[in-house]
C-alpha cells in the first residue's frame, strides 16, 4: 500500500516508522521546517502536503485536530485520488467538525491509547499498544480489510484493536482531559496552597504531591494490574484505611453535577465551537494557566528539589 502521513509530531514519526518497518512503502507530508528535517533524517521522501496525497492510497491525518479542518478542506481533499482511505487517530474532526464526508472514499479512525514514544518502544520489542477502532465510511468495500492490514503494520493489533465508534472516543477521549485532569491539577495546587500556608516546607509538598514520581508508578501499575488489585498489593495499610474511608467524604453531590455539566458541554458540541472559534486565544489560555502564581511557584519548588534529589533509573 502506497501510504501518506500527514505530520511528522508526536503521532506521525512513530506510527510512519512502524509503518515502514512492517514493509510499507511510506512517504510525508509535511511543510519546510523542524518536523520536516527530521523526517529527511529517518530517510523518508518529504512533500508538500498536497503533492503527497496525489497518489496515496491511504492518507493518515497526524496533525493536531485544531488544524484539521483547515487543511483537509483546503490541502487534503482537493487532491486525493478516488477510493482512497482517510485514517484519523482521534474520532474529534469526525465527531465535532466533519458536515459532510467526500463520497468513494474510505474513512477510518485508529485511535491509539499511547503517545508515540510508547507506540514506537512497543512495536521495536516485538508488541504493540491498544487501540480504538472504527470504520466511519466504507466506500470501496474494503475498508474493513485494510483496517486490519493498517492495526497489523503500526502494532495495534497486538495491543488490541478494539472496535469503538469515533463519537464515543472522541467524548470519553476529552471527559478524561476535561473532567479528571483539570480535578488533578486543581487538587495539587490546592493542596501545595493550603499546606504551605500552613508552614509546611514546599520542597516536602510537592515531593510527595507528584515530583517523587511515586504517584506515577501507582498509576502505571494501576494500568498493569488493575485499580484496586494495585492499590491493595502495594499501598500501606494506613493509606488503605485512609482512602477507603475518605472517598465519600471528598466527593460530594456538587462535584458529580460539576462532571454531568462537563460531559454535556462536550455531547453538545459546546466546547468544540469553542475550541474552534479561539484559536487564535488557546495558547494564551494554556501560557496563562502554566504561568500563574501557584504554577510559577511550583517551578521554582521543582527546580530546588531537583537540586537535591536523583530520580530512580527507571525513569529514564
Ligand atoms: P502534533 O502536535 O505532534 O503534530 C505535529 C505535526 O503536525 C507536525 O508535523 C506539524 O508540522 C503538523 N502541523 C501542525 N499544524 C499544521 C498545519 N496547520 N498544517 C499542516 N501541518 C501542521 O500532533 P499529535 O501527533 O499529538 O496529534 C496528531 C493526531 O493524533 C491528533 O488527531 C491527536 O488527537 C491524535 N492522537 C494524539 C496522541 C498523543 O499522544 N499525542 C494520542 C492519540 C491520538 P508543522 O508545524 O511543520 O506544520
Amino acid at each position: 500500500m502506497k501510504i501518506t502521513v500527514i505530520g511528522y509530531g508526536i503521532q506521525g514519526r512513530a506510527q510512519a516508522l512502524n509503518l515502514r518497518d512492517s514493509g510499507h512503502n511510506v512517504i510525508i507530508g509535511n511543510i519546510d521546517d523542524a518536523y520536516k528535517e527530521e523526517a529527511l533524517t529517518d530517510k523518508f521522501d518529504v512533500f508538500s502536503v498536497e503533492n503527497a496525497v496525489e497518489s496515496a492510497d491511504v492518507v493518515f491525518v497526524l496533525i493536531p485536530d485544531g488544524v484539521q479542518d483547515t487543511v483537509l478542506k483546503e490541502s487534503i481533499w482537493p487532491n486525493i485520488a478516488d477510493n482512497a482511505c482517510v485514517v484519523f487517530a482521534h474520532g474529534y474532526w469526525l465527531a465535532f467538525e466533519c458536515n459532510s464526508l467526500p463520497d468513494g472514499l474510505d474513512v477510518l479512525m485508529i485511535a491509539p491509547r499511547y503517545p508515540g514514544e510508547q507506540i514506537r518502544k512497543a512495536f521495536k520489542n516485538d508488541s504493540g499498544v491498544p487501540a480504538f477502532v472504527d470504520v466511519a465510511q466504507n466506500k470501496t468495500g474494503n475498508a474493513e480489510q485494510i483496517l486490519d492490514e493498517l492495526t497489523l503494520g503500526l502494532g495495534f493489533s497486538k495491543g488490541g484493536a478494539i472496535p469503538l465508534g469515533f463519537k464515543q472516543e472522541a467524548e470519553i477521549d476529552l471527559m478524561i482531559e476535561q473532567f479528571m485532569a483539570p480535578l488533578f491539577f486543581a487538587s495539587v495546587e490546592s493542596v501545595y496552597k493550603a499546606l504551605v500556608e500552613k508552614g509546611y516546607p514546599e520542597e516536602a509538598v510537592c515531593m510527595e504531591l507528584y515530583f517523587s514520581g511515586e504517584l506515577g508508578a501507582v498509576r502505571t501499575m494501576m494500568g498493569r494490574d488493575g485499580l484496586y488489585t494495585a492499590f491493595q498489593n502495594n499501598a500501606s495499610p494506613t493509606c488503605q484505611y485512609g482512602v477507603a474511608s475518605s472517598r465519600h467524604r471528598v466527593w460530594s453531590k456538587e462535584l458529580d453535577a460539576v462532571l454531568q455539566k462537563q460531559l454535556e458541554r462536550i455531547v453538545s458540541g459546546e466546547f468544540s465551537k469553542e475550541l474552534s472559534s479561539k484559536q487564535d486565544s488557546c495558547q494564551d489560555v494554556v501560557s496563562s494557566f502554566v504561568n500563574s502564581d501557584i504554577a510559577s511557584r511550583i517551578k521554582q519548588t521543582e527546580e530546588s528539589l531537583k537540586k537535591q534529589i536523583v530520580k530512580p533509573n527507571f525513569f529514564k
